[in-house]
């Protein structure tokens, strides 16, 4: 009678794991259900190409890292770490590129991190007097 009402109280444990380990298996993929989906793209920029471009996250997932920006890369490679950011491979170049901002407006990607305070900013909005 005592051993009859354990098992089936650890059988019922087991289908409430195994219940549970189902619905995470089921919920974990439907995080990123269309990585390749345009409009989940990110904004990055290449400065050694001079050139921003857009990655799905099919696409940024394969080479994302955490890095230094390059505008802030001390000669002596020590670098400030308050500049570390989202880096990726260029596609062009193969060098860094980092995450960057995309004007809704204008398209016109750009770096809000650049080293020349003057490329901050959408080149097209608000322009200099
Ligand atoms: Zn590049
Ligand atoms: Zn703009």
């Amino acid at each position: 009678m005592q051993s009859g009402r354990q098992r089936k109280l650890l059988l019922a444990l087991l289908l409430i794991g195994a219940a549970g380990a189902a619905v995470w298996f089921a919920a974990s993929p439907a995080e990123d259900a269309s990585p390749d989906d345009p409009a989940l793209a990110k904004a990055w920029y290449c400065h050694r190409c001079d050139a921003g471009f857009l990655l799905t996250p099919a696409e940024y997932e394969k080479t994302i890292a955490r890095g230094m920006h390059p505008a802030y890369q001390s000669p002596e490679g020590g670098g400030d770490m308050t500049a570390s950011v989202l880096i990726v491979q260029c596609p062009t170049c193969g060098g860094v590129a980092v995450a960057a901002q995309r004007c809704e407006k204008h398209g016109v990607i750009y770096d809000p991190r650049d080293g020349d305070p003057e490329k901050r900013r959408c080149p097209q909005c608000d322009p200099p007097e």
